[in-house]
């Protein structure tokens, strides 16, 4: 399928309850090609009264979805999961199109983000109760998992398909409905997975869908509703921060996967070539916008210089163009925005004494592009290594010793992931102890996997995305008493 008739093919209404409709007020929102700059399509722009109409659906779907058998929720997830994988070209264009990122990546994203729906699938009808007794011997004790009910899920524009199947499939599968609200930037994915998930047979109002340009007015509306239960949030920490605030007069269930800053620990008894490979995947996957990239790269000082300049050469091989085109690496930042914030994240640092080894500027347009980037002996205080970069840019400090690299490791407010290079073994257990990240890659440059709890401390976030927890995410426990039937 080409690109037009691919963009065609998407829907560009609200799904309420079934249906795909307009705004109730007309008003529409601009989709871009970061690569190209031009709009490739023109969507609903949801306000208050289609949020809470999305709600009105997911509410009356609620008691009939949460009935179904866990197989029957299974079943539409692994059958959704054999569409997407039979369409999986069209999303990774679709993704590469709305967002930006190389084809080979966007193929990735659709392994990745079908990988929820599968994983779920198989979750869902294994979900554990208990009976026993109580210790007095006076009772049995029976515990049930039940769904907490209807659930706003808001995703960020960078993982389009992963960020929205990595909510609704563990959501479906323990038998909550949703409204789920993409980013302005890159809703078209969404759209398109719920156009898949009508097609696996999905009853209408489980999933309900409100692309807007305008998002603040209309989640508040839904969130301030007694009738929603849950909030599930992917995107920046200022902005989790400011949702937990208002999920906090329901006393909602949360779960936030907010910002990182993870530092990519390198020591000397390293195998430096794996460290270059880890390094690559770790910092420019999605060009570098990722919550998982590594923004801090913390080198051992007797092997920075080296390792350094390995790691120029392969920068330097880089190639940057339009995701659609042959041998693409990097695409372009999504946003004019994205690339002033790297931009004076790189002269903050310039300007402190860090050295430019490549890269450093933006390119010229059309699109927002940004060189592949690495800066060494990047000064203490820079922005870089405080704020989420967002953008491919790679900042080296050295460290003497171990307890200066943890030191430094965790100097950040946030905590989602780290990465250790290091052949020992006792010191990769003792940085497993040290770090203070919800997920380490220890020897490896990504550590994202459906089978797997992904989440992070302190800033980076609240609850658990994927593995055996992702479910329970959604799922409230009721404990029970009754008589020992023998007294
Ligand atoms: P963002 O600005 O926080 O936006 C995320 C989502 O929230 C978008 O759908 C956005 O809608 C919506 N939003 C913004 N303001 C809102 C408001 N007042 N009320 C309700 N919704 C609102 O983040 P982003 O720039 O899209 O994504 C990048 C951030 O996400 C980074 O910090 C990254 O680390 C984080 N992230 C974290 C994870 C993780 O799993 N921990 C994964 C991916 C990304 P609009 O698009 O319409 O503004």
């Amino acid at each position: 399928m080409n690109e037009a008739a691919l963009l065609d093919s998407v829907r560009d209404g609200l799904l309420i309850g079934g249906h795909w409709r307009p705004a109730a007020d007309g008003a529409t929102v601009d989709v871009h090609d970061p690569a190209t700059g031009r709009v490739i399509k023109t969507v609903a722009s949801a306000g208050i009264p289609d949020g809470l109409a999305a709600l009105d659906a997911a509410c009356d779907a609620a008691d009939a979805w949460a009935a179904t058998s866990s197989r029957t929720r299974a079943e539409i997830l692994r059958r959704t999961f054999d569409l997407l994988m039979l369409r999986s070209e069209q999303f990774a264009l679709l993704m590469t199109l709305e967002m930006g990122k190389p084809l080979a990546e966007a193929r990735g994203e659709v392994v990745y983000g079908g990988e929820f729906l599968r994983w779920f699938s198989e979750i869902a009808a294994h979900v554990p109760g208990r009976y026993g007794a109580n210790p007095e011997g006076t009772g049995r004790m029976i515990v049930t998992q039940h769904p907490v009910g209807p659930c706003y899920l808001i995703t960020p524009w960078n993982f389009p398909l992963a960020m929205a199947t990595r909510k609704i499939a563990p959501a479906l599968a323990a038998g909550c409905t949703v409204v789920i609200k993409p980013a302005a930037l890159a809703p078209l994915t969404t759209t398109y997975l719920a156009q898949l998930l009508e097609e696996a047979g999905l009853p209408p109002g489980v999933v309900n869908v409100v692309t807007t340009g305008d998002p603040g007015p209309m989640s508040q509306a839904v969130i301030a509703d007694s009738r929603l239960r849950k909030l599930s949030f992917t995107g920046s920490t200022p902005v989790g921060r400011h949702l937990l605030a208002q999920a906090a007069t329901g006393v909602l269930r949360t779960s936030m996967e907010l910002g990182g800053n993870a530092p990519f620990v390198v020591f000397d008894d390293a195998d430096l070539d794996k460290a270059v490979d880890g390094a690559l995947l770790a910092k420019f996957r999605n060009i570098g916008q990722a919550c998982t990239a590594a923004n801090r790269f913390l080198v051992q000082r007797s092997v920075a210089k080296d390792f350094t300049r390995r790691l120029t050469q392969r920068v330097r091989e880089l190639r940057v163009g339009r995701g659609t085109e042959p041998g693409v690496t990097i695409g372009p930042l999504i946003d004019d925005k994205a690339i002033a914030k790297v931009e004076q994240l790189v002269g903050d640092a310039i300007g402190r004494g860090a050295s430019v080894h490549t890269g450093g500027t933006r390119i010229d347009g059309p699109g927002t592009f940004f060189a592949p980037t690495v800066l060494a002996d990047v000064p203490s205080g820079s922005a870089l290594l405080r704020e989420e970069i967002f953008g491919p840019v790679i900042g080296i400090v050295s460290f003497d010793d171990e307890d200066e690299a943890v030191a430094l490791a965790n100097d950040t407010e946030y905590g989602l992931v780290s990465y250790v290079y290091t052949e020992s073994m006792a010191r990769g257990q003792r940085m497993i102890e040290r770090l203070r990240t919800g997920m380490m890659g220890l020897n490896v440059g990504a550590v994202s996997n459906a089978a797997a709890p992904f989440g992070g401390w302190q800033l980076s976030g609240l609850g658990r995305e994927g593995g055996d927890e992702g479910i329970h995410e959604y799922l409230q426990t009721k404990y029970t008493l009754t008589p020992n039937p023998f007294a």
